[in-house]
């Protein structure tokens, strides 16, 4: 039995399937993996991106971190791929109960899953820091420098910046879903990034699936491993 055909018949046994996915998922979508390519945007900005997306220099330089986030975050125009679409056929075919996901691109919901868990936030949520009033990305897009509330407050996208915390709801919600799960499909990510790397603590199934280019922390806990791209992988699963 090939790989593929084993991931197969685990899907179609599998009564609670969660998918967990990270930055790797979307750079399929044309979406950037800022981490490890530091290099590339040491030409354009003056500190690192890790700097940048940190809650004290969003206050410290709102217009330097919006002229950052509007050129690397909101990539508004980027579609899903392969691998968001066959996860929201999944769902449709009621073979995948929850998509866990590190990224805030929204590409997920582009691709019609409903259920989605945004551990680090949307950037299609923006929220006025003084009267709370909702914005879209597209408004980020469109203010130049710094988006500001009709009240005067500071427009800030719901993303999870460094230095802040993960929202709890969404958290324990994930950690429901995979204690629940008896498959998991990870994909896309190195598995590096705390909190959302503990959370594989949480999964109490038996069969874990790795969908990774490079080796992850989980490997030695994995009851299989795919190293191509994961969208040529899932891709080749029957709904
Ligand atoms: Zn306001």
């Amino acid at each position: 039995m090939t790989d593929i055909e084993t991931l197969q018949r685990w899907v179609d046994e599998s009564r609670s399937t969660v998918f967990f996915g990270g930055a790797g998922v979307s750079t399929e979508s044309g979406i950037p993996d800022f981490r490890g390519s530091d290099g590339l945007y040491r030409q354009q900005y003056d500190y690192p991106p890790e700097t940048i997306l940190s809650h004290s220099f969003f206050e410290w330089r709102p217009e330097e971190f919006f002229r950052f986030y509007r050129a690397k975050m909101l990539c508004l125009d980027a579609q899903p791929n392969a691998a968001h679409c066959k996860l929201a056929e999944l769902e449709r075919a009621g073979k995948l109960t929850a998509v866990i996901t590190q990224n805030i691109d929204g590409l997920h919901q582009k691709a019609g899953s409903s259920n989605v868990l945004e551990l680090h936030g949307s950037i299609h949520r923006n929220y006025c820091v003084q009267c709370r009033r909702m914005f879209d990305a597209e408004f980020c897009l469109r203010s130049g420098g710094v988006p500001y509330c009709t009240c005067g407050g500071l427009v800030k996208p719901d993303v999870v910046l460094y230095e802040e915390s993960l929202d709890s709801d969404t958290m324990r919600s994930a950690a429901q879903y995979l204690r629940n799960a008896d498959l998991l499909l990870v994909g896309g990510t190195s598995l590096a990034v705390w909190p959302a790397a503990g959370l594989l603590q949480y999964f109490g199934g038996q069969r874990l699936v790795l969908l990774n280019r490079d080796p992850t922390p989980a490997d030695g806990r994995a009851d299989l491993i795919f190293r191509t791209p994961i969208g040529q992988v899932l891709s080749q699963l029957r709904v």
